[in-house]
């Protein structure tokens, strides 16, 4: 069995997520190869190349890739699938926004979201929320998969001496093309990788607000900040701070969640996590049934004292 893995890069850097999907990757028994796609990313392609299990690294690079535009993804992987029986990639923003694409190329149903793989055909993965696991068999000659990287360990990122083959990446598609970027600069950790993460919801009542209560309390703990979708929808955090369902999922080791109910599409974005404290004035608020600490009471008074007891 040969199975592809398509990388998740930070500009020359590979994130954690790739290795996670590696991980999976090896669980069905294959042959792993791993396909970097950018421009200017052999830096990412040689780190690719040292991971643990990994056979060959394909590099593709062109100026459509660079921003990872769907289409041109998608004709790049499609032309490699004859040689693969499975394509893996990360359900991270940009794996849900191709993968689809290829499956419905490929004529074959895409197995979103895994978080265990029974065997090459077989995967578990979570509906309604998170609230209930279905395990699904594939009769498909090729599995299209995204992995959701919270449920697998990185594979060891120094055990691998593999070959990196360069290869022509396609263009852009008739239908799109980049036009510009906005991102977020921030010293913090990333939030789909923190140790830590400190998440405000609609109590916080402004972006000011927001901000000042959570960024120095990350700030004091190195943590991300995330946020819930009533907090972004108002305009108090941008976009990519959201947990949940429609959001990031996230399983750090410490989730400290300040005025957020417990929407069950929030839970589905962070009930993993090691340890859960939540903040919120309403003793009957749905985040205490998940929560190992509960402070009940306004954020306005127990923030700040937690501040003071940190020190
Ligand atoms: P609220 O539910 O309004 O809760 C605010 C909480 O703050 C309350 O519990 C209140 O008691 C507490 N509070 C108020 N004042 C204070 C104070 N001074 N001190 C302490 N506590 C205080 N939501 C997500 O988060 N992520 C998602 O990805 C997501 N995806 C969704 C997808 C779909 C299809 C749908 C339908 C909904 C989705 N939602 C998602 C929305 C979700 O249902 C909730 O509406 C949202 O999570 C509520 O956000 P919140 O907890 O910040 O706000």
């Amino acid at each position: 069995m040969a199975v592809l893995v398509i990388a998740d890069r930070d500009g020359e850097a590979l994130r954690d997520t790739t290795h996670k999907t590696i991980t999976a990757a090896l669980k069905l028994s294959g042959d792993v190869d791993v396909l970097v796609l950018g421009q200017g990313s052999r830096a990412a392609a040689d780190a690719a190349a040292k991971i643990a299990g990994v056979r060959k690294v394909l590099l593709a690079e062109s100026d459509a890739l660079a921003h990872q535009l769907a289409e041109a993804v998608e004709a790049t992987v499609v032309g490699l699938a004859g040689g693969y029986d499975a394509i893996l990639a990360p359900a991270t923003t940009d794996g849900k926004n191709y993968m689809p694409r290829i499956a419905a190329r490929l004529d074959v149903a895409p197995i979103s979201d895994i978080i265990e793989v029974i065997s090459s055909d077989s995967f578990v993965r979570p509906i309604y929320a998170g609230n209930a696991l279905e395990t699904i068999q594939s009769g498909d000659a090729k599995k299209v998969i995204t992995v959701r990287p919270t449920n697998f360990d990185a594979a060891d990122a120094n055990g691998g001496s593999a070959s990196v083959e360069t290869m022509a990446g396609a263009s852009g598609g008739r239908t799109a093309d980049f036009v510009s970027e906005e991102m977020v600069k921030s010293d913090r950790p990333e939030l789909g990788a923190a140790r830590i993460v400190v998440s405000g919801g609609r109590a916080l009542g402004s972006a000011e607000e927001f901000h000042a209560v959570l960024d120095p309390l990350a700030d004091k703990l190195g943590a991300a900040v995330g946020a819930s979708r009533a907090a972004v929808d108002a305009g108090y955090a941008p976009n990519d701070y959201q947990v949940g369902q429609t959001g990031k999922v996230v399983a750090p080791a410490l989730y400290i969640a300040i005025g957020i109910s417990g929407a069950i599409q929030h839970l589905a974005g962070m009930k993993d996590s090691k340890v859960i404290v939540a903040i919120n004035k309403d003793a009957d608020a749905p985040i205490f049934q998940v929560a190992d600490y509960g402070l009940v009471g306004d954020y306005k008074v127990i923030v700040p004292e937690l501040m003071k007891a940190l020190g």
